[in-house]
């Protein structure tokens, strides 16, 4: 396998990020996830294609689009110009017309090299700070040549790197990554199966098998959970994420406040936004924290 031409589905990259691993990192966020968490923040990164975004706010209401595109998919409404998905073939011309850039594709094609590029282009910060690269989605598994072969590339020029995953893949794939990832933010979002299952798409067995397995293989794992008021934040369900993380051998666990940031993306791709959960005040963090950090882990809010 050519690594350096190994291709993936790339729909963004954010530099300078002091999130999601030590240091100053430079985040590649792949397209693709197999879960539907109900709470996600990245909804452009769920479907493994492009994908168009409508910016609304950024229509000067031209119409070019609605003339231009070959299979009559865009309507002018008074919420702003709609995109008939089941019609678009996102083939692209209305965002080469759009002069606004109110019209965006997410996902494009780059290769591991193409990739790698960008990232050593930061080189300077990640070697002052100790950071690196961080790989993110989506579920950077899903698309797991391309991801082998960018964490491959990065470790053989000595970056440091990190993969957020939901842990929902074959244990093959990720165990064939470890020799080159430094860490793994592991997401486990509820302990029990049916009321995981009910809220992302998936049951937990496998998530919780490979972190498991990972622990066991001395991976340096970091746990994350994402608090969901009303779906994972009861005394019972947090006190078994801690002792399970504390089972398998994992010393550290992140508490990751839900937050609604994400909510004006599902209406730029056409989608509802069903989850009505308030984001969970400071306070209750901190009685989250306080209750979880004497268990033997080292249990901190925020995500690094
Ligand atoms: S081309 Fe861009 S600015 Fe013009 S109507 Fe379409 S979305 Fe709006
Ligand atoms: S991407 Fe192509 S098919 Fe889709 S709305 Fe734009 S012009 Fe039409």
């Amino acid at each position: 396998m050519d690594i350096e031409r190994t291709t993936g589905l790339i729909f963004n990259i954010q530099r300078y990020s002091i999130h999601d691993g030590p240091g100053i990192r430079t985040l590649v966020f792949l397209k693709g996830c197999p879960l539907r968490c109900e709470w996600c923040a990245n909804p452009e990164s769920q479907l493994g294609h492009p994908e168009i975004i409508v910016v609304p706010n950024r229509c000067i209401g031209c119409g070019k689009c609605i003339a231009i595109c070959p299979e009559k998919a865009i309507t002018s409404t008074p919420i702003g110009n709609v995109i008939n998905r089941s019609r678009c073939t996102v083939c692209g011309i209305c965002v080469e017309h759009c002069f606004a850039e109110a019209l965006q594709i997410m996902g494009t094609t780059k290769t591991a090299y193409d990739v790698l590029q960008d990232i050593e282009g930061d080189d300077i910060f990640y070697q002052h700070s100790g950071g690196g690269v961080t790989l993110s989605g989506g579920e950077p598994f899903t698309q797991a040549k391309f991801t082998f072969s960018l964490l491959k590339l990065c470790k053989e020029r000595g970056l440091n790197t990190a993969v957020e995953t939901s842990g929902f893949t074959s244990y093959e794939i990720i165990e064939a990554c470890l020799p080159y990832t430094d860490l793994f933010l592991y997401d486990i979002k509820h302990l029990d199966c049916d009321i995981h299952k009910q809220h992302t798409g998936v049951e937990n067995s496998l998530i919780l098998d490979n972190a498991r397995r990972l622990a066991a293989k001395g991976a340096n794992l970091t746990v994350r959970l994402p608090v969901i008021p009303g779906f994972n934040d009861s005394e019972e369900n947090l006190v078994n994420t801690v002792e399970f993380v504390k089972e398998i051998g994992v010393t550290e666990m992140h508490l990751l406040p839900y937050h609604r940031f994400g909510e004006q993306k599902y209406r730029q791709l056409g989608r509802e936004y069903k989850l009505t959960v308030m984001p969970p005040e400071q306070e209750r963090m901190e009685s989250i924290l306080k209750m979880l950090e004497k268990r033997g882990v080292n249990v901190k809010v925020g995500g690094n």
